[in-house]
């Protein structure tokens, strides 16, 4: 008898009884892209192993231990790509730099991680991203966030809750990463062995260790919201005024770091549960954060970003485990060209724009935005090469009054309505 061939340890196969699932989950991240404005981008599963390195830093757990790296016959070290925020910057610099800002893009597709195969958590294993290169603001950090929420929402996982830290800028994190090792310094004995290396190589992670001696230890720990700087603190305050408005709960979780080093200012993580269950590393859903420094370290213009991802397969066991019933709808949302854009003007307005986004999007109704945009006359031309009908322009002031101004884009008329009234008035 021969011998049976079997998969390689680490894979899966996605067999067709699951099929069902994972269209449903490309199909709603298609969705969420179309409405949220974001453009699909598609980079290769092979990278320069030099990217990662000079990305995910030396010290990440992925570069330490993770990758599949090797050198091909030409000589060239190469990975299969292990996350997809370097590959994005890279095809960014190489590409999209010179494109209006903001550039919004969106991917899906494998990565490889080199690490002990568990349930929910492969060799192979695909995620879906988001990314927001070159807008600054706390609302765009914000916008991720809301579309995340809509993503479990819409996928019908209800148990989750949203954990969100600020780890600082360059010059206010060397500070509190200071404070950590003295704090530390005479503890290292007692930490777990893997934080014994954190303690040299990358400080911040100590604080997320699962480990419950290390978690012991950490509590009387400095925390990093007592030493950000006024502007790191103003982004976050108002990242969360934004959470807080819109109506997206979250706790603050002044451990929560992430594990690259090329995170700066607010990070989030999805977690499965309940905020004081025990954490554990295979609760995260969805993932990500800041990254200001990334585009310009990686040799582009320096340009603000945030992003996220998620991963596919702990969703997809999660959807099996709860006997969730989702599958494929008979056709794609938010397919057709926008006829109405939502144009906010000045941070109260944009904030207010959210809240009428969501019912947009409730009632499957596609609307061109650009929360990042703050010129009336820009947007204006914008919408009117996209040939859209309708504009509903709000600035500061009816933000305030719960008006909002109605457009007509092809008679150049126009009138004030109340905020409630947008989709009556825009069905006539
Ligand atoms: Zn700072
Ligand atoms: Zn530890």
């Amino acid at each position: 008898m021969t011998n049976k061939i079997q998969k390689v340890k680490g894979m899966i196969d996605v067999l067709p009884e699951d099929q069902d699932i994972w269209t449903r989950i490309y199909q709603l991240v298609f969705e969420l892209a179309n409405f949220y404005g974001f453009s699909q981008i598609i980079t290769p599963v092979i990278e320069k192993e030099e990217l990662f390195l000079r990305s995910s830093g030396r010290g990440s757990d992925i570069v330490q231990k993770q990758m599949y790296s090797f050198t091909t016959k030409g000589g060239e070290r190469v990975v299969l790509r292990p996350e997809f925020t370097p590959s994005l910057v890279r095809a960014y610099i190489e590409s999209l730099q010179v494109k209006p800002k903001p550039v919004k893009l969106y991917t899906q597709g494998p990565l490889f991680r080199y690490e002990n195969p568990q349930k929910g958590r492969y060799r192979e294993f695909n995620q879906f991203d988001f990314e927001i290169f070159g807008d600054a603001s706390p609302i765009a950090d914000a916008l991720l966030i809301q579309l995340f929420s809509q993503f479990l929402i819409d996928i019908k996982i209800k148990n989750f809750f949203i954990e969100i830290n600020s780890i600082g800028c360059r010059s206010c994190r060397e500070k509190y990463k200071t404070e950590l090792k003295k704090y530390y310094r005479y503890k290292i004995k007692s930490l777990c062995p893997s934080c014994q290396k954190r303690y040299k190589i990358n400080i911040l992670r100590i604080l997320d260790c699962k480990e419950e001696k290390c978690q012991r230890i950490r509590q009387f720990s400095p925390q990093i919201i007592d030493f950000l700087c006024d502007s790191c603190k103003e982004h976050f305050q108002k990242l969360i005024d934004v959470l807080d408005e819109i109506e997206v709960s979250y706790v603050i979780n002044p451990y929560l770091v992430r594990g690259l080093d090329y995170y700066s200012g607010p990070v989030f993580e999805f977690k499965l549960g309940d905020p004081g269950e025990k954490d554990k590393d295979d609760l995260t859903l969805i993932a990500g954060g800041r990254f200001d420094y990334l585009i310009s370290e990686l040799g582009g213009k320096d340009t603000p970003a945030v992003g996220g991802a998620g991963g596919i397969e702990r969703i997809v066991e999660i959807i099996k485990n709860n006997n969730i019933k989702i599958s494929p709808n008979s056709t794609n949302k938010f397919l057709s060209k926008p006829k109405t854009c939502l144009i906010p003007i000045g941070e109260l307005a944009k904030i207010k724009v959210f809240k009428i986004l969501k019912v947009f999007y409730n009632k499957n109704i596609r609307v061109y935005q650009n929360i990042s945009g703050s010129n009336l006359s820009a947007e204006l031309a914008r919408a009117n090469k996209m040939k859209i009908k309708y504009a509903l322009i709000i600035g500061q002031k009816e933000a305030m009054d719960e008006k909002i101004i109605l457009r007509d884009m092809e008679k150049g008329t126009q009138k004030i309505i109340n905020q409630k009234e947008i989709l009556k008035e825009i069905k006539k």
